[in-house]
């Protein structure tokens, strides 16, 4: 029986590298037969502000006497997408959602960005496009479980390549291809972009220095 082989299909805090030694941190994995929905969770209070494209969402709290930003997260959680894909050879299974427990949402986003628990719930059980069968599942089951570090140092080292990959990004360098962003013009304005286009759609805005992945 399947339930014998893979008595539960969740991971909680799944830290993996890649072959460049790149690490990738994600909260919730869920495997189910209608798709791989890779669960980003935000514990932040107060209103949330921020689209798709922005390199940044802010927070306000306090009537707007606070305001913080931080990484958008649609964008951290493609990254984390793109590494999980990467690591199981699969396109085209994967399902985002971004959750945010405390926060009142004031977002713009084609991705699946959530409350709570009931309605992360509502949108496991639902109907995607997505089939999956028993050997599929047990494949990316056991391919998972096999490529996570539980190790706390790999954890400190974890914290150590994100900072590595701030300076590459501020020094002009794809973190996830290692090759140069190149300028480009957008709709609006400029942007730095991966020479790895359209294989790699990595891009970042020009003043910004300290990106979160
Ligand atoms: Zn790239």
């Amino acid at each position: 029986m399947f339930h014998s082989i893979c008595p539960l299909l969740i991971f909680n805090d799944v830290l993996f590298k890649d072959k460049n030694g790149k690490s990738t941190q994600i909260d919730h994995i869920v495997i189910r037969n209608n798709g791989v929905f890779v669960v980003e969770t935000k514990n932040y209070a107060g209103r949330i502000y921020g689209n798709d494209e922005q390199q940044k969402w802010t927070q306000v709290l306090a009537y707007g006497d606070c305001k913080n930003q931080f990484y958008n997260p649609v964008k951290q959680n493609n990254t984390h997408v793109f590494q999980l894909s990467k690591l199981l050879s699969m396109k085209d299974i994967f399902v985002s959602v971004i959750v945010f427990p405390r926060a009142e949402l004031y977002v713009e986003s084609d991705q699946l960005i959530c409350n709570g628990k009931n309605e992360l719930n509502e949108i496991i059980h639902s109907n995607t496009n997505i089939q999956l069968n028993r050997d599929t599942l047990n494949k990316i089951y056991c391919k998972i479980n096999e490529s996570k570090i539980d190790s706390d140092i790999a954890r400190v080292e974890h914290i150590d390549n994100i900072h590595k990959m701030q300076d590459k990004i501020a020094s002009n360098i794809c973190p996830r291809c290692n090759i140069k962003l190149v300028l480009r013009q957008g709709k609006s304005n400029k942007f730095y972009g991966c020479s790895n286009y359209p294989k790699c759609k990595f891009t970042k805005q020009i003043d910004d220095q300290d990106v979160a992945v």
